[in-house]
């Protein structure tokens, strides 16, 4: 089970994969935003080539003709980094799966790219663009979209210089071609460590805060619950209570109190022992916590005293609850133990003009009564 649990924990810290619904809008907003921005990218390159061909075009350095020069710069890395938008739009818009959506963002990026690399194969200055999408996918701090990220830069530059290679003669490429392209491979991997350690940083810091968040969380709901039954405890049911009576309509709702006390409890510590005793309240406790649902709430109101609040229930339907519980307690079995363990009851219905403190009274004067009318019973204030 533990084992399990750390399994869970792990996946959880691993993939931030998150079914929070303000987390995923974030990343759909994000997901726009990078539409326009690849859009903008690719208009401004695009734009640069254009001046930039009818610079040396005036000049006369280039050797290549108008037409061609357009083609080779503009049309074709402008139509396949277009195209891949396209793909990027219908994989985002149609899929569900988050990996899915993440990927086809992160390969959009890479052909957008690469479309622009192969085109600018004698430019340099173009190459170390393939590095950026490794960076922005950390913004999913997640270590599979990371490493897929990482193949595909890896893939992709790969692919350009083998493209590159192959539509141009020795002669068309730059000097030093080949140890430029094996350098331009290392620089992505030192990229792609550098990316990595600032992932792992992220990833232990989401760790930190998520465990503070449980441990916060469990700290705040401990005050509520009894440590001996894991049910509420006085604090857990008065809170239950005070929000029922808020919301409470008169004539739309019903609420009945039953206050449950074990009979001798004083007697089974002194013969049995102070653990054989926790050993019975954990039973009625673990009874009343199988029973519990949306219109049953148990709590232990410390001590051998347990209370149920019972949410627009009939009558009879309460009490044939009552009794089924009381009869599961009598029959439960304890070690050593001969004689059945019994409870008394008292049940007050939660009338208007009913406080907290009168319906109590209500059902401790019924509970009273059960002792004295000798024990293992449960008395009711409410008609039947
Ligand atoms: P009655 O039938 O009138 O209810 O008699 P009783 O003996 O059950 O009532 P009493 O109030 O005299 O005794 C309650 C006992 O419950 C006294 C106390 O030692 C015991 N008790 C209270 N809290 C705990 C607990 O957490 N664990 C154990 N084992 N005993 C507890
Ligand atoms: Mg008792
Ligand atoms: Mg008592």
């Amino acid at each position: 089970m533990q084992n399990r649990i750390n399994r869970i924990k792990s996946y959880i810290i691993k993939s931030s994969h998150t079914d929070n619904k303000e987390v995923n809008r974030l990343m759909e907003t994000w997901l726009e935003k990078f539409g326009t921005s690849i859009l903008t990218i690719i208009f401004l390159i695009v734009l640069s080539e254009i001046i930039y061909g009818l610079i040396i075009n005036i000049a006369g350095i280039e050797d290549k003709s108008w037409s061609e020069y357009m083609i080779f710069y503009v049309v074709k890395p402008g139509l396949t980094s277009i195209a891949m938008l396209i793909f990027w739009r219908i994989v985002v818009k149609r899929v569900k799966s988050y990996y899915f959506k993440a990927m086809a963002t992160m390969f959009t990026l890479y052909g957008a790219f690469a479309a622009i690399v192969v085109a600018n194969f004698d430019r340099v200055v173009f190459q170390p663009i393939v590095i950026v999408p490794m960076f922005i996918c950390l913004i999913y701090e997640d270590k599979i979209i990371f490493n897929s990220t990482m193949i595909l830069a890896l893939t992709t530059h790969i692919a350009s210089i083998i493209v590159i290679r192959l539509e141009h003669t020795s002669a068309q490429l730059p000097e030093f071609f080949a140890e430029s392209s094996i350098l331009s491979i290392i620089v992505i991997i030192i990229a792609a460590a550098f990316a990595r350690l600032l992932l792992n940083f992220e990833i232990k810091k989401r760790k930190i805060e998520s465990d503070e968040y449980i441990s916060n969380v469990r700290l705040k709901n401990e005050v509520f619950y009894d440590e001996l039954t894991r049910i509420y405890n006085y604090a857990g049911f008065k809170k239950n209570l005070g929000e029922q009576l808020a919301n409470y309509r008169d004539g739309l709702d019903s609420m009945y109190l039953a206050i449950l006390d074990i009979d001798y409890f004083k007697k089974v510590n002194d013969t049995y022992g102070h653990d054989m005793g926790n050993i019975v309240l954990r039973r009625l406790g673990s009874i009343l916590l199988e029973n519990e649902n949306k219109s049953i709430i148990a709590a232990r109101f410390g001590g051998e005293e347990f209370a149920i609040l019972f949410l627009n229930m009939d009558t009879q339907d309460i009490v044939a609850r009552l009794k089924f519980l009381a009869d599961r307690f009598r029959s439960s079995k304890f070690e050593g133990i001969e004689k059945p363990i019994t409870l008394s009851g008292g049940l007050a219905k939660y009338e208007l003009g009913d406080s907290e403190e009168s319906l109590f009274k209500k059902a401790d004067k019924e509970l009273y009564r059960a002792k004295n009318a000798g024990r293992d019973r449960v008395f009711s204030a409410c008609d039947i």
